[in-house]
């Protein structure tokens, strides 16, 4: 993720697929055809085709053995209302102003933001399910609910117990940082946790697995998770609970 750059090396294909103005299994030969005529490196072409044959046909099917009833899941019982910036991108979370403003003026934002910064900061908080399912599915032009409702409420909300991902994206500051340019230029400090200006998904992360850890606790992909929770000093867990409780009181204004 890069400050300003909204498409980097993506497709922006999923509009025409989901209209049906592009067809998948068209798609993934002429990206074979450029494979074998050396046009293209196997990994990139290798990826692009199990995007779609892997990814976009396996939520499709998932949607319709599980629906309706895969709708009203929440297995997290996330409640909290969506803070109002979802809708305009004016926060001083620089990672979630580009992610949101690049949604609002493109009706586009990539994988990454999507999963990892609007949908990592959804699941830390605890937005309320049906809210971010229902803002997915209002700001993108490739929104239709049979792609959008699992990746939101599967792979980014983990609302479902684990069908669709094995397990929560939940991560902090830290990989937003190795992944982006964008903490260098905010407002909060991602190295920090529990300072005045610390970074808010550090904060929310360490608050998400402590709360969550009854249903978490024993999936075996989040023991190493757990292990440096469980290593913190009994203070130090005290002083990042409390900093979640002050953050997520005043959600609206981070
Ligand atoms: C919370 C969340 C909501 C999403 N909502 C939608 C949605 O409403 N509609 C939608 O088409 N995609 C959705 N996605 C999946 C993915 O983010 C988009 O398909 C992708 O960003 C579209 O941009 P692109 O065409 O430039 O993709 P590229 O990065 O160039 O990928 C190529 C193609 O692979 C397919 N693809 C890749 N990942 C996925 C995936 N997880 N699920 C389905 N197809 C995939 C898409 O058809 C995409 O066009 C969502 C992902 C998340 C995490
Ligand atoms: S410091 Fe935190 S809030 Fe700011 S851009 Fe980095 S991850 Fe996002």
């Amino acid at each position: 993720m890069v400050l300003d750059q909204p498409f980097l090396f993506h497709s922006i294909c999923s509009i025409y697929l989901n209209c049906g103005l592009l067809d998948v299994r068209w798609m993934c030969q002429k990206v074979e055809a450029a494979y074998q005529q050396d046009k293209v490196a196997i990994n990139a072409a290798e990826g692009f085709i199990r995007q779609l044959i892997g990814w976009r046909e396996y939520v499709r099917g998932l949607y319709w053995l599980l629906m309706p009833e895969y709708k009203t899941r929440n297995f997290l019982n996330a409640k909290r209302p969506l803070p109002d910036y979802y809708w305009h991108g004016d926060t001083k979370m620089r990672c979630m102003q580009q992610a949101i403003s690049h949604t609002m003026t493109h009706a586009y934002s990539h994988h990454i933001q999507r999963l990892m910064v609007t949908g990592n900061f959804a699941l830390l908080a605890g937005l309320d399910v049906t809210e971010v399912t229902d803002w997915y599915l209002a700001v993108y032009a490739d929104a239709y609910e049979w792609v959008e409702l699992p990746n939101t409420l599967g792979m980014a909300l983990f609302a479902d117990d684990g069908v669709l991902a094995s397990k929560p994206y939940a991560a902090s500051g830290a990989y937003i940082n190795r992944m982006s340019n964008y903490c260098q230029h905010c407002h909060y400090k991602v190295k920090d946790s529990t300072g005045n200006d610390a970074c808010p998904f550090n904060v929310l992360y360490w608050d998400f697995l402590a709360r969550n850890e009854a249903k978490l606790g024993s999936n075996a992909r989040m023991q190493l998770a757990y292990k440096n929770w469980h290593n913190k000093e009994a203070e130090q867990q005290q002083a990042l609970r409390a900093k979640a409780s002050e953050y997520l009181l005043k959600l609206e204004q981070l």
